[in-house]
């Protein structure tokens, strides 16, 4: 089962302010921006909106569409309820994007017994609960499945039976394939092919020998054959660090830099996997093994001075005895993925997204130790921590 839910950031936007409900709505920002049009609704798509075309040129075509800056935090949020949903009732649940889910329902007749019902009780069930529409297709491969989704968007929610997978495919355009950009579309089109059933009609090893493997790939699709499994999708629950000192220390400007260190090392990481955090835990053992924890809060981020200020505060908070300190830690958690791209920040937040990409990629080209702050290098310096990792 492929889902993919109808006009996704159009339809979170909906639920946050229904006034928007049946205007044409587009995502992305102001007209007048550099932007691209993240999403749309089907009321401005009539007019030939389109997602990644520029905001202006959307502009240009429905002038009286309501234009909304993403919010990506919202939209990562309910694809994450979107996911917990689906991961209860399916035994393998993959995230495949922001808004697209696979469900394998293999091996599971025993539960399932007529599985064209069971999904559109699992429709109704996300639709009834979330308020969001979806649409889902119903096949023997992924492949089937996703394209039976887009063909579902316009026909309704579609079953491919088992064994007619390539009569399927073989009236749509070469493009529905995964793989088949514009390059390729007008090559083929050149050589007189225009549906995928004229690929599956083709002689697979002369297509191999012009496209070599993604060719044998494509023919395969074309003729309904694609065995990708269905990659269960796990989330992250957490993401820490933290240092134990070679020497149990008094000196709360050497834990302040320990705590840099740390909170550098875990936002570097949420950054790599794409995620962003609003809740963090500061962990304190003192020398005689009595450890004190306190969590604090903030908006959803990914950068080292938000999440430092934090792990400060808590700091000051819990270091109240006149006692050495063996360890600090700091974890963060309510993880997010970061769906956000850089020219949707504005003025500071931006500048502050580039500088920590550009320290992102000095680090990985580097070492970790590449680049650091001053108050770490100090803490090094006077002899004290030689922090261990
Ligand atoms: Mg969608």
């Amino acid at each position: 089962m492929h889902l993919d839910m109808d006009t996704f950031f159009v339809s979170v936007e909906r639920l946050l302010d229904p006034s928007l409900t049946g205007r044409p709505v587009i995502v992305g920002g102001a007209p007048y921006q550099r932007g691209v049009v993240a999403g749309c609704s089907r009321e401005a798509r009539v007019f030939g909106v389109r997602s990644g075309m520029p905001l202006r040129r959307a502009y240009e075509l429905c002038p009286r569409a309501v234009f909304i800056p993403p919010n990506y935090i919202h939209y990562a949020e309910y694809s994450e309820r979107v996911a917990e949903l689906l991961a209860e009732a399916a035994p393998v649940c993959e995230k495949a994007s922001v808004d697209e889910f696979y469900l394998d329902l293999s091996g599971c007749s025993r539960a399932i017994a007529d599985e064209e019902s069971w999904c559109s009780r699992l429709k109704r069930e996300i639709v009834g609960t979330l308020r969001l529409p979806l649409t889902y297709g119903l096949a023997r491969n992924k492949l089937v499945a996703k394209v039976a989704t887009s063909v579902g968007k316009r026909l309704g929610d579609l079953r491919v039976p088992d064994g007619t997978e390539r009569a399927f495919l073989a009236p749509h355009a070469v493009r529905v394939l995964p793989g088949v950009g514009d390059v390729m579309e007008r090559e083929l089109t050149a050589m007189g092919i225009r549906c995928i059933g004229d690929i599956a009609r083709m002689n697979r090893r002369l297509f191999t020998h012009m496209y070599g493997v993604v060719g044998r790939t494509l023919h395969e699709h074309a003729c309904g054959v694609d065995e990708t499994p269905i990659v269960p999708y796990r989330r992250r629950k957490s993401v820490g660090a933290e240092c134990t000192f070679a020497e149990d220390v008094l000196e709360p400007r050497t834990i302040l830099g320990a705590l840099r260190d740390l909170t550098a090392r875990v936002a570097g990481d949420l950054r790599r996997r794409r995620f962003l955090t609003r809740t963090l835990t500061f962990k304190l053992r003192y020398a005689d093994f009595v450890t004190v924890t306190k969590t604090a809060h903030c908006d959803y981020t990914g950068m080292d001075h938000v999440l430092y200020r934090l792990a400060e505060r808590c700091f000051c908070e819990v270091y109240t005895r006149r006692v050495r300190v063996r360890l600090v830690g700091v974890s963060v958690s309510d993880l997010i993925e970061d769906y956000s791209q850089l020219p949707l920040f504005r003025g500071d937040e931006e500048r502050l997204v580039r500088l920590y990409r550009s320290i992102d990629e000095v680090r990985r080209r580097f070492g970790s130790g590449a680049v650091t702050y001053g108050s770490v290098l100090e803490g090094r310096r006077c002899g004290d921590p030689a922090v261990s990792p």
